[in-house]
C-alpha cells in the first residue's frame, strides 16, 4: 500500500442519524489504512439532503468518531455547501446532451415499469427507469418547463456510454490487498438521477465530484457500495477525473443478515457508550475477532486500533 505519494482517504458518513457499528467499522477500517500507509484521513459530510440531515447529527459524528480514537484532517468537506458546482456539472453534462430532465414522480415510475415484462432492475433491485421523460418531444418538454413542473435531471446513460466510447477500468483491492483491474459494467444502472428535484445533485454525482475535489486515493466503504463503483467510473469517465482504488470492506449485519441500518434499529454508539460499552469494546465489536481480515492488512500486526 505504501508508495511514493502520500495516500488519501475519506470517511463520509450522511448527518441524519446517530452513527451505529456499521459506520464504526467503516470508519476503523479507514483509519487503520490510512496509518499504516502513511496516508490522510478526511472526513466528508454527504448531507445534501436537506430535510433529514441536521447538525446535531454532524455534531454526534465528531463526538462518536473522537471517542473512537479516529483522528481526522480538517478542512471537513460539506456537500451542502458545494451545490453550486454539481449544478455546473450538470449545467456540463445537459449542454453535452447527456441528461435530460425527468418530471415523473416515484409512483409514476412504479406505474410505468409495472407493465414491462423482464425490464432489468439495478443492482439495488430498483428497476431501470423506463425512459419516458427521455422519449418525451421537445414541444412536451418546454411546456412542461414552462409550467414549472418540478423535474430531476437524467443521466441517458446509452448515451454516455456511447459518448465515453470505450471500455472502462477500475482497481479493486481484495480481502488479502491483491488488486484486481475490474472491467465497469455502467448499463447495469440505467438511467440515474444526477440532480435530485429538490438539490441539484445526487448521491453519486455528489461521490464522484468530491472524491477528485478532495483528491482522495482510495475509497474504502462497504460491500453494499461495490456495485455503485460501476457508475462512479462512468461518471469520472465523462468529467475526465481520476479514478481512486477502491476497497469495499465486508458489511456488519444484524440477527435477520441484513446490514446494520438505523431503519433496521441499530443500536447507535452512543447508546452503546450509556451501557458502559468501551472505546475499545467498540473496536473490538466492530472488527469482530479478526480484524486484519476486515481491514484487508494482513502484512501489518497492530496492538490495537486504528
Ligand atoms: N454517505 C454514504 C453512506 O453513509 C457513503 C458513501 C461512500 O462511501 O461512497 O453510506
Amino acid at each position: 500500500m505504501t508508495g511514493s505519494k502520500p495516500l488519501i482517504f475519506r470517511f463520509a458518513p450522511s448527518p441524519n442519524g446517530r452513527l451505529h457499528l456499521g459506520h464504526a467499522r467503516s470508519a476503523l477500517v479507514n483509519a487503520a489504512r490510512a496509518r499504516v500507509s502513511g496516508g490522510t484521513l478526511l472526513l466528508r459530510m454527504e448531507d445534501i439532503d436537506r430535510d433529514r440531515c441536521r447538525q446535531e447529527f454532524e455534531t454526534a459524528i465528531f463526538e462518536d468518531l473522537s471517542w473512537l480514537g479516529i483522528t481526522w484532517a480538517t478542512p471537513v468537506l460539506r456537500q451542502s455547501e458545494h451545490f453550486a458546482r454539481y449544478r455546473m456539472m450538470l449545467q456540463d453534462l445537459a449542454a453535452r446532451q447527456l441528461l435530460y430532465p425527468c418530471f415523473c414522480s416515484r409512483q409514476d415510475v412504479t406505474h410505468a415499469v409495472a407493465y414491462l415484462r423482464d425490464w432489468p432492475s439495478d443492482p439495488d433491485s430498483v428497476r431501470h427507469y423506463p425512459g419516458t421523460c427521455r422519449e418525451m418531444s421537445a414541444r412536451q418538454r418546454s411546456e412542461r418547463l414552462a409550467q414549472g413542473v418540478a423535474y430531476s435531471w437524467r443521466l441517458d446513460s446509452a448515451r454516455a456510454i456511447g459518448a465515453v466510447g470505450r471500455a472502462l477500468h477500475f482497481m479493486e483491492l481484495g480481502p488479502h490487498g491483491e488488486a484486481h483491474r475490474v472491467e465497469a459494467q455502467p448499463q447495469l444502472w440505467g438511467d440515474v438521477i444526477l440532480g435530485r428535484k429538490d438539490v441539484p445533485a445526487s448521491y453519486h454525482l455528489a461521490v464522484v465530484a468530491d472524491d477528485a475535489w478532495q483528491g482522495v486515493t482510495d475509497v474504502v466503504r462497504g460491500e453494499d457500495l461495490k456495485a455503485a463503483t460501476h457508475l462512479h467510473r462512468l461518471l469520472q469517465a465523462l468529467f475526465d477525473l481520476p479514478t481512486p482504488t477502491y476497497f469495499h470492506h465486508v458489511n456488519l449485519v444484524d440477527a435477520l443478515g441484513r446490514k446494520l441500518a438505523k431503519s433496521h434499529g441499530a443500536k447507535s454508539l452512543s447508546d452503546w457508550r450509556a451501557d458502559g460499552f468501551s472505546a475499545a469494546d467498540i473496536r473490538a465489536l466492530a472488527l469482530g475477532p479478526d480484524p486484519d481480515k476486515i481491514t484487508g492488512i494482513i502484512t501489518h500486526k497492530m496492538a490495537s486500533f486504528p
